[in-house]
């Protein structure tokens, strides 16, 4: 037996790793299971060169609680230590083996998948242990060492009769984190960080129900047996080639990633891209309508496979945080903790990727069945809009498939609109005027008259519409959006039109003067000439810029429309 002191040059780092290195004690098990995954994959990776000489045989990565002993187990049968490794490793703290691996082989296991690059993630233990023990026996035939460290900064470490290769972590649970011996949370961890991580991981068994043999009679219970209870699936849909899978793999993988999410998605966006920077990922568009409140089943970012957040804000563009999946990339820089993310260069490139990504699936399902996408819109326009309100470089690619629907339910890009109605509304500065109800029901008389004048009507029903509407007006040329029950939308110019009313010019001002004693002069206006039509008597109109003032100050002020800060002037 050898005793010895961890070489760091702070008098006792611990204290400092409890406290400090991460908001979340939960996360020491993601860390440990990630060192067992690249234990075992640095394995995998030396036996595909010949460099180990090893069965590699289907190995699996085991968690197991002693509740008695206040004992939790990892044990892993990957390439394991030597007593040397240990003292290099393990003892050197903020060394990391993994990236000295990396570094090693370089070319070729730069796919190796393998997670681990601080060299701090094995002491993340201690934040919930007072004791760590490592029993670990190499791939090499050296005998197996036994380091224990009790949290202080000296350890011992002796020779072990460990016999089948691989790496045993006990951790002796600390009193005040009992939690972490209970078999319901340490599922719920696994469930929770690694669900998708590519080692088998077995915790506990469970019982399986079998077909019954053919002679079984009617009462005879189907026999049971007892399997491995492996939580995770180490290949998930998003490792996998776009030309591998089709639409039901995609949809039943959006229920593995949500099992409480019963409503389908609309369409899947597969991200697959290794230069300059490697991503991949599946988004979903999942039925929004109208409803704008943050969903609690959001985008999943994974590293490696290993779930890293499901706070994405800074990597995907705002207006597609309410998008679901996963996007798994090892070039998102993360600080120690991983818990929250920086934007730098990587990670806006990151980001313009994933926006153009979502444009052009976007642009070709309106190319490819334009029928499908304007059944579609009324569940993703939300999205749509808010993203040509915030990203200019969305705003050019969606202005060729956003659409505009009339009242009548006919859908209309931008550029049909416009060819649409240039020769028919048009005011006396020669701008195109572009009529819109927001309600069909409150608007009806309005959308009546206008209609009986021959001109188009749009629905434009959604939260941020004066937001778009101003969008719109100032990066387009020569149009300007009013409302039906404005006052100005008589300012357009009519090419015929005859005035035939029932009543005199008398009877129409008295009427006037009547109607004027009960709608409020200042803000509203009375107009008669829609009286010639059959829809409505008359019409109340309020000037365009003073309902708008109001509009704005009620979506654009404090606030913003997902609890996040405004959005975008
Ligand atoms: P990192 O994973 O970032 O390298 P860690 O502190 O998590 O840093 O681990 C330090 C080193 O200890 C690893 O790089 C690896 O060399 C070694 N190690 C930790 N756990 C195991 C294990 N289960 N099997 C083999 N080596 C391990
Ligand atoms: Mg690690």
């Amino acid at each position: 037996m050898a005793t010895g002191s961890i070489n760091v040059s702070v008098e006792n780092i611990f204290p400092l790793i409890k406290k400090f290195l991460y908001s979340d004690h939960e996360i020491f098990l993601r860390e440990l299971i990630s060192n067992a995954t690249d234990a075992t994959l640095k394995l995998k990776h030396l036996s595909n060169i010949g460099e180990a000489k090893v069965d590699y045989g289907n190995p699996m990565i085991e968690v197991k609680v002693d509740k008695e002993k206040r004992q939790l187990h990892i044990i892993d049968q990957g390439i394991g230590m030597t007593k040397e490794e240990v003292e290099k490793y393990i003892n050197q703290v903020a060394f990391s083996g993994a990236e000295e691996f990396l570094e090693k082989y370089k070319d070729s296991a730069k796919d190796s998948g393998i997670i681990g690059h601080f060299g701090l993630g094995f002491y993340s233990a201690f934040m919930v242990a007072d004791k760590v023990e490592i029993i670990t026996k190499s791939f090499k035939d050296e005998p197996a060492a036994h380091w224990t460290c009790d949290g202080s900064p000296s350890y011992t470490i002796e020779s072990a009769d460990k016999q089948d290769r691989g790496t045993e972590i006990i951790l002796h649970i600390s009193e005040d984190e009992s939690e972490f011996l209970e078999d319901s949370k340490i599922s719920e961890l696994l469930t929770k960080y690694n669900k998708f991580m590519p080692v088998p991981i077995k915790f506990g068994t469970k019982t399986e129900t079998l077909p019954k043999p053919e002679d079984a009679k009617e009462e005879d219970p189907a026999p049971t047996q007892e399997v491995d209870n492996i939580i995770n699936n180490p290949n998930p849909a998003w490792t996998k080639q776009p030309t591998e899978l089709e639409d039901p793999d995609y949809k039943s993988f959006y229920r593995e990633l949500y099992p409480m999410q019963f409503e389908e998605p609309l369409f899947n966006i597969h991200l697959n891209v290794d230069y300059p920077f490697n991503l991949t990922g599946i988004l979903y568009f999942p039925k929004l309508g109208q409803d704008m409140n943050m969903q609690k089943d959001r985008i999943q970012l994974y590293q490696n496979q290993v779930f890293v957040t499901d706070n994405v804000e800074g990597i995907v563009p705002e207006f597609l945080t309410m998008l679901r999946g996963v996007i798994d990339s090892p070039d998102i820089p993360l600080n120690v903790s991983r818990s929250y993310l920086q934007a730098d260069g990587a990670v806006k490139k990151i980001s313009s990727y994933i926006t153009r990504k979502v444009a052009d699936k976007l642009s070709s399902l309106f190319k490819n069945n334009r029928e499908d996408f304007e059944q579609k819109w009324n569940d993703i326009k939300i999205v749509i809009e808010y993203g040509m309100l915030s990203e200019d470089k969305f705003f050019e690619k969606a202005d060729k498939f956003a659409l505009y629907p009339t009242v009548d339910n006919t859908y209309l890009t931008f550029e049909e609109l416009q060819e649409k109605i240039k020769d028919t509304q048009t005011d006396k500065d020669g701008k195109t005027v572009i009529l819109y109800a927001s309600n069909k029901d409150e608007q009806h008389a309005y959308i009546g008259a206008a209609k009986d004048k021959g001109y188009e009507v749009l629905l434009l029903d959604s939260p941020i519409v004066s937001h778009l509407i101003q969008k719109l007006e100032t990066s387009k040329e020569n149009i300007s959006f009013v409302r039906v029950d404005a006052d100005h939308i008589d300012n357009l110019i009519k090419k015929d039109e005859e005035k035939i009313s029932k009543l005199s010019d008398e009877e129409k001002e008295a009427l006037k003067t009547d109607l004027e004693q009960v709608v409020p002069k200042e803000k509203y206006t009375v107009q008669l000439e829609a009286m010639d039509s059959n829809a409505s008597p008359f019409i109340i109109t309020q000037p365009e810029f003073m309902r708008r003032m109001k509009e704005m100050q009620q979506t654009g002020g404090g606030g913003g429309m997902f609890g996040m800060g405004g959005l975008p002037e």
